[in-house]
């Protein structure tokens, strides 16, 4: 049986082979393996761990909303003998899940309104967001593409790829472009590599970057064969999405350094989630975890008005708790930007602690991270063109 699932802060562990002791170790590394065995049902679940009344209801319905699809390698981190493990509560549905609460949204970020091509979101000026595909390694409950991932709701991905290069080549505005879906990397090396080499030959678009789970859900993914493709399209970053820190196995470490190895500038995004990772010592664990993988945190996410999500939603006031926590306390660069995307369509806005307590023209009035309160005076522009003045009649 897996082991070790209470393993001291900051420690990488490996749950292989776990629940699949006698698969031979060159199955197991091999992603279409991986893929191939994934945990898609009931049955299998219950052959290997005992579900509470509210999962298995949930796995009954799940197929007609998010399917459910778990990695071997992910499956593993399943603590078997917690109902509410962290790991668990992200890939196996719940009843809850059938339940909407007044504000949940079907597309609760609003991106099939800025679509001007189907599959390409331009809502910010100078980049876009690029669906795809809409498969995934394993999917997330919380998913915030429910509505179209998957392939088990109601609503369908449609890309049309050649109108989104025209797209892309007609509006020079666009200078990032970012891959994101469901998952680019299941794509094979020869697609993503023509995919990618199609974008380059636009010669506005100056940077490209990949929005990923397959490094956590199924590092076997990440070969040198992969890593030489996306290595010939720099500059080329990438944004992975681990959630707790016992998803950093040794594997994903691994995977993640062959990324960074490569060249592929790695940060991360967190969703915050109930029972997940909603309190700040899981949440500096899985920071400090990240930059030893040389993942630099990016966001994190409040979780969004996704339809049958609200099981999985914290206060708001718990994110800005964890950065206060944070900042000041460790590594600038552990620190993630608390964001909320705004319902409706509005983009990413920032939420920060307060540590602005008064400004006017003359000072800002600020506190630090252990509460002590300091001065800054503004520059007064009266009294600076001045001193100029005086300065100048000297000479
Ligand atoms: C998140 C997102 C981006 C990228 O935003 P950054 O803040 O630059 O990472 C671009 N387009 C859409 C529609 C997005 O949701
Ligand atoms: S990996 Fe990303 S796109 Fe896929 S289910 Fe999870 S959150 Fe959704």
């Amino acid at each position: 049986m897996p082991d070790d699932f209470s393993a001291p802060n900051g420690r990488f562990v490996s749950h292989s082979p776990g629940h699949w002791p006698s698969v031979p170790s060159a199955d197991w590394n091999d992603w279409r393996w991986q893929l191939k065995n994934r945990i898609t049902s009931l049955d299998g679940l219950e052959q290997r761990i005992r579900l509470t009344r509210e999962e298995r209801a949930g796995v009954l319905l799940a197929g007609s909303k998010l399917a459910m699809s778990i990695t071997p390698h992910f499956f593993n981190l399943i603590n078997p003998e917690d109902p509410g493990c962290p790991i668990r509560r992200q890939v196996v549905p719940r009843i809850e899940e059938s339940q909407d609460s007044p504000h949940d949204m079907a597309d609760p970020c609003g991106e099939d309104s800025s679509m001007p091509v189907p599959g390409l979101v331009h809502r910010y000026p100078d980049r876009v967001l690029f669906l795809v595909t809409d498969r995934c390694a394993a999917y997330c409950r919380y998913c915030t593409r429910s509505r179209v991932v998957s392939g088990a709701g109601e609503q369908e991905l449609v890309t049309d790829f050649e109108e989104a290069f025209r797209y892309l080549e007609k509006h020079t505005e666009v200078r990032d472009v970012l891959l994101s879906g469901g998952d680019a990397l299941l794509f094979s090396d020869a697609k993503l590599d023509a995919v990618l080499t199609r974008l380059r030959a636009i010669p506005h678009i100056e940077f490209l970057r990949i929005g990923t789970r397959i490094p956590i859900f199924l590092p076997q993914r990440i070969t040198p064969g992969l890593c030489a493709v996306l290595k010939k399209h720099h500059p080329l970053w990438m944004s992975v999405h681990a959630n707790h820190p016992r998803e950093l196995t040794t594997e994903v470490r691994a995977a993640l350094g062959m990324l960074a190895d490569a060249g592929i500038p790695l940060g991360n995004q967190s969703v915050l989630l109930a029972g997940v990772n909603d309190n700040a010592a899981t949440m500096r664990d899985l920071v400090h975890k990240l930059l030893l993988c040389r993942v630099r945190p990016y966001y994190l996410y409040q979780c969004d008005l996704i339809r049958g999500s609200s099981h999985l939603r914290t206060p708001v006031a718990r994110g800005i708790e964890i950065i206060e926590s944070l900042r000041g306390f460790t590594s600038g660069y552990a620190v993630p930007q608390f964001v909320i995307d705004a319902p409706g369509g509005g983009g990413k806005v920032p939420l920060n602690p307060g540590y602005v307590l008064y400004h006017d023209a003359e000072k800002i009035v600020i506190r630090n991270f252990e509460g002590r309160v300091f001065e800054y005076p503004e520059v007064q522009p009266a009294v600076a063109a001045n001193h100029h003045e005086a300065e100048l009649a000297r000479v």
